[in-house]
């Protein structure tokens, strides 16, 4: 039978490729000779399914969405404060290879726009800039969970016309923002941008970043939770170039592109979206790229700030019998939930007759620590009140460690606390 998911983008595949503006880049000659009409997209979930839409496995060179990757690499290598104090991470109006520093301190305004991210090709692990490129090449490879390899030929086109990022490179140099060997530096630059890879690459790198730096497909761990944060917020605020902005406005997700036409886009926790289609718009940005996830964003509810309430109420169920409060919770446990359940019980507990609660958890998914925490000072202030806390969890996870009793089922934990409160004194 046919996957709704899979009509669903062979329809919208169908429907852009029928989209003709746009520009093929040539300033770096090889990337002229690319098909306008290649079109490639891809989907990668969190669980490693691929979903693949026309030109998926053509090859071309990843270009500037290298950079968030080899920005992740760095922060893996250096820690997020030794890759700050070298560029920023604030979004700029000029264009991807504007020679813009920041006055007071000559650092690259972000690693998103050239001169960031020559910096960081200069800063990811290696003794010399061959094993410096080897991390990049092996790292981009564990994003994409296959061997990548390089395109000489565009290699070779960008290097002999590459004077724009070399004069970035010398100035940074100048400026006290870029330290070795320029031509060095830029060895490695070039050849990351002119690393191969496909739609279906970087839509499983996009995921490995959207699934806090785990590869979908591989099961390892290619940078930390963290390292795979920091490098979507700055895809959020500087990945599509001086569409930045609109992009989030229309969009909202994180996302890189870069001028041979690829885009990766990325949703925390979601999935991974590779797309490629070589003419670009003004701002650098693939035309039908730009068109089909503006589409998708809108028809699938994907905006990640303007999200959908799609949750049922955290208290499914509730009851107050013989002064025992029964709180049945469930679906994920975040902030603003925990926030409504701490504030009902402690206005049920301020009415004298409660000395008992119970917690029931079989129906909570995932819980964030914050909610988790929330609730451990909840049931430590009960405590301090003399109130009997239950906590129960067929799955026995031990979500909230401060009651001391925790149960498997409801009956258990109502006749648990009875026994308890006749042991204490005072039936009802
Ligand atoms: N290699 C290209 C350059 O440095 C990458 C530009 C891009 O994709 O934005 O000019």
């Amino acid at each position: 039978m046919i996957n709704p998911i899979q009509e669903l983008l062979d329809d919208l595949h169908r429907r852009f490729q029928a989209v003709h503006e746009g520009e093929i880049a040539s300033y770096i000659p090889e990337l002229a000779h690319a098909d306008r009409d290649s079109f490639g997209l891809a989907v990668a979930t969190l669980d490693g399914h691929l979903y693949e839409a026309g030109d998926s496995s053509l090859p071309f060179t990843i270009q500037s969405v290298s950079k968030p990757f080899v920005y992740a690499l760095a922060l893996a290598d250096r820690g997020p404060d030794a890759v700050l104090a070298r560029v920023g991470v604030q979004p700029m109006g000029e264009a991807f290879n504007s020679i813009t520093l920041e006055s007071d301190t000559g650092r690259p305004l972000n690693p998103m726009v050239n001169a960031g991210a020559i910096v960081m090709s200069s800063l990811v692990a290696g003794v010399g800039f061959e094993a410096q490129f080897e991390r990049i090449l092996a790292g981009l490879s564990e994003f994409a969970g296959r061997s990548l390899d390089l395109d000489e030929r565009v290699l070779a086109s960008e290097q002999s016309t590459g004077d724009r990022n070399r004069a970035i490179a010398y100035l940074m140099r100048n400026a006290g923002s870029l330290s070795g060997d320029v031509e060095e530096v830029l060895s490695v630059y070039f050849r990351q941008c002119s690393i191969r890879v496909t739609t279906r690459d970087l839509a499983v790198m996009a995921a490995t970043l959207a699934n806090q730096g785990v590869n979908p497909l591989s099961g390892r761990a290619v940078v930390a939770p963290l390292e795979a944060g920091h490098t979507l917020i700055v895809m959020g605020t500087c990945g599509m170039y001086d569409y930045a902005g609109e992009w989030l406005f229309r969009v909202g997700w994180p996302a890189k592109s870069g001028v041979s036409g690829g885009i990766a886009a990325a949703l925390p926790l979601q999935f991974g979206i590779g797309i490629f289609s070589p003419p670009l718009d003004r701002f650098g940005n693939s035309v039908r790229g730009i068109a089909l996830c503006e589409e998708l964003s809108a028809r699938l509810g994907l905006h990640l700030l303007r999200p959908e309430r799609r949750s049922a109420p955290v208290v499914y169920w509730s009851t107050r019998e013989n002064g025992v409060l029964t709180l049945a919770l469930q679906g994920g446990l975040g902030f603003a939930e925990a926030e409504s359940v701490v504030r009902n019980v402690l206005a049920d507990a301020d009415s004298d007759s409660t000395r008992g609660v119970i917690l029931d958890l079989n129906r909570v998914g995932h819980a964030q620590s914050i909610a988790l925490s929330l609730l451990d000072a909840l049931v430590r202030r009960l405590k301090e009140r003399g109130i009997v806390t239950v906590v129960v969890d067929q799955l026995g996870r031990c979500l909230i460690d401060t009651t001391g009793y925790s149960c498997v089922t409801l009956d258990e934990a109502l006749a648990w606390i009875r026994n308890e409160l006749l042991a204490r004194g005072g039936s009802h």
